[in-house]
């Protein structure tokens, strides 16, 4: 049997990791600064992580949700103290795409409404209603429901206004820095008028922090820089640091009831053991106070190269923009100076390290990122 060819994908097979570098089959060491799309939060085989993850699979991988796991009460309680949000409620689930099309249901079973506000560039999965206020036709089959999404201008106060006033709104779903939009970052009054307009007319506001959320920013979601509270967050990518886990973190004022939601292998006791690591980890290692640190000497750094456009982001989610001509670079970093970094846009370096990056390695990044501006 051959693959389904869906990713386009470099010839590289990586085969071991520690901390921020990677190692090929061939023993090249790479300096990572993608995180396979900012899914490595805490470092490649964390000693904690592989331990704690070790331990749960001598003792038991997974039964089912039928019974009680006292692992997922723990995650919530450490989530709800590290998030800052202890009255919030937790479902867990597998994917980013699965946090946000439950997100997404549950906003419409607790409004009883349909109409969901996205906005230009968003991308929020490829799961049915995920995909559907995703904004990339190519991505959209004609079986998924697209006919209540409203996509509007990224920060357009008016426009939100509008699409408000007939009071069909069931939910907002933003990325507090869009990732694959070419990190935008949401601006705090736009995140606010949100919140107001949700207020005044039983709205629920998503908070997408798939991507954005976690610790990257240096706050634990970067909706948090708004100072406002979102009814849910969702949540996946650096939440297992490579085991797959979702999540959504649900405001107090929604009721669960039986039935509403579920699926076989959120929660399960490796996924659990997988978060609390990672928790763990955030905290013991003070890492988002490392990722702000850091991410801002990055960010700062970048602003001083002429040829850079624009340089955008908070902590270590951070976008490079460069003139059409200069599209090579990220090749280049990859195969002459063997460091990973994402690509948004065809002209958009991302980068999305781990949140343990050092300093010495934002600077052999910044060495290597000059080199490849002057030969360019
Ligand atoms: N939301 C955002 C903001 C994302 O960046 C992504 C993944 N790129 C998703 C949702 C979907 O996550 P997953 O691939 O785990 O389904």
């Amino acid at each position: 049997m051959n693959l389904f060819d869906v990713y386009p994908i470099n010839p590289i097979n990586i085969v071991k990791g520690i901390g921020s570098l990677v190692y090929d089959d061939k023993g090249t060491e790479y300096l990572d600064l993608y995180g396979g799309h900012a899914v490595i939060s805490i470092g490649h085989t964390h000693p904690h992580y592989v331990k704690r993850l070790e331990d749960q699979l001598h003792q038991i991988g997974f039964y089912s949700n039928s019974i009680e796991i006292p692992l997922q009460k723990q995650l919530a309680e450490k989530l709800g103290q590290v998030s800052g949000k202890e009255d919030y409620q937790l479902f867990l689930c597998n994917s980013g795409a699965e946090a946000n099309e439950n997100a997404l249901k549950l906003a419409s079973f607790y409004n009883g409404k349909k109409k969901v506000i996205a906005f230009k560039n968003a991308f929020h999965g490829r799961t049915s209603l995920a995909v559907a206020v995703t904004d990339n036709p190519k991505i959209v089959a004609p079986v998924n429901e697209t006919e209540n999404a409203i996509f509007l201008p990224w920060a357009d106060e008016a426009a939100l206004e509008q699409a408000f006033a007939d009071n069909e709104i069931s939910s907002v779903i933003i990325e507090g820095i869009q990732g694959v939009g070419g990190i935008q970052v949401a601006p705090i009054l736009f995140l606010q008028k949100i919140r107001t307009l949700c207020d005044e007319h039983n709205a629920v506001f998503i908070a997408d922090s798939v991507q954005c959320g976690y610790g990257r920013t240096g706050k634990f979601y970067s909706h948090d820089f708004a100072g406002i509270d979102a009814d849910i967050y969702s949540m996946a990518k650096g939440m297992g640091n490579g085991f797959p886990v979702g999540a959504i973190s649900i405001s107090p004022k929604i009721k669960p009831w039986y039935g509403e939601l579920g699926t076989t292998f959120g929660g399960n006791h490796l996924a659990c053991a997988a978060a609390l690591a990672v928790l763990e980890t955030i905290e013991q290692d003070n890492l988002m106070a490392n990722a702000a640190e850091v991410g801002e000497y990055l960010i700062s750094e970048l602003k001083k190269f002429d040829k850079v456009t624009e340089v955008r982001g908070r902590g270590l989610m951070i976008g490079i923009d460069l003139p059409a001509e200069l599209s090579n670079v990220k090749k280049d970093l990859l195969f002459k100076h063997q460091i990973f970094t994402g690509e948004a846009k065809p002209n958009v370096v991302r980068l999305l390290p781990a949140l343990n990056l050092t300093k010495a390695y934002a600077d052999k990044f910044l060495q290597a990122f000059d080199t490849t501006l002057k030969n360019s």
